[in-house]
């Protein structure tokens, strides 16, 4: 993909944060933006999408109009806690189990390399463990290691000739915005791509409604912000 954008004249910058969104007489001027390793420059845009989720998008925009910050306020989020582990040989023949026995501590087991062989992967079995929860939740603040301490005894149910020396490597993420949790009557709370400032838009998880979070929705939204940025500039 990033090939694709560079060919058509687009740029990537990886590991670079956009410290704020610049907007001037009620449109967009442009970002601040941290390079990797770097400090703060200033960017000049014509137009900025954000795909933030929608607690974040104030902290990097001028006051927003109260309507706005109103809807995007109405959605709260559940985090989540993943672990990828990389096992020497596979956990199970099953690719996708979900797991609602609240005894266990996780909510998915997914074996990546039972649905894309091992072969792409070195040889290695990918098993990513899935958990969604508050931000408060005493596993949110786990370490990895106490995380794995906690969810490996339990992969016995699922094979029970599982043993840990199976793990040559595992990592670790947490996704503080990762599934937004939609309430009554929210069509008509859905915030709108274009913000109260003009020349930026937001597209987000949250926008997605009817349907509930998912790659190809959001690049269905994508594309269809892209068309409506490309419209608004003509
Ligand atoms: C745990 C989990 C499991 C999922 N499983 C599935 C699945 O099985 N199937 C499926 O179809 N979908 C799944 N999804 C949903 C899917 O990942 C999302 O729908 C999709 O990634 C949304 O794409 P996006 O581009 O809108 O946002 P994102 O992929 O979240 O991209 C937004 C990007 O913005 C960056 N960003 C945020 N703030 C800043 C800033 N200030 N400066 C610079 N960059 C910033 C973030 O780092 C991120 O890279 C899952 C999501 C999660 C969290």
């Amino acid at each position: 993909m990033t090939d694709r954008i560079r060919e058509q004249g687009g740029e990537v910058h990886l590991s670079a944060s956009v410290e704020s969104i610049t907007v001037e007489d009620g449109r967009v001027q442009g970002m601040n933006v941290r390079p990797a390793d770097s400090s703060v420059e200033r960017k000049i845009f014509d137009a900025v999408i954000a795909t933030t989720p929608s607690h974040i998008f104030p902290r990097l925009v001028p006051p927003l109009t109260k309507d706005y910050a109103e809807r995007l306020a109405s959605v709260e989020y559940m985090a989540a806690v993943l672990i990828v582990l990389v096992l020497d040989r596979p956990l199970s023949h099953v690719y996708w189990l979900n797991v609602a026995d609240r005894s266990i501590p996780f909510v998915g087991v997914i074996e990546h390399t039972n649905l894309i062989g091992p072969e792409h992967y070195g040889g290695k079995h990918i098993v990513y463990l899935s958990n969604y929860l508050t931000t408060d939740h005493p596993m949110y603040r786990m370490e990895q290691q106490e995380l794995l301490d906690e969810y490996l005894p339990h992969l016995r149910k699922i094979n029970s000739d599982f043993d840990p020396s199976w793990v040559e490597t595992s990592y670790h993420h947490r996704v503080d915005g990762a599934q937004p949790v939609i309430g009554i009557n929210y069509s008509q709370h859905i915030p709108s791509h274009r913000t109260p400032f003009e020349g930026v838009y937001l597209a987000n998880t949250t926008q997605i409604y009817p349907e509930d979070r998912g790659t190809n929705y959001s690049v269905r939204m994508g594309r269809a912000v892209a068309r409506l940025v490309m419209n608004d500039l003509e």
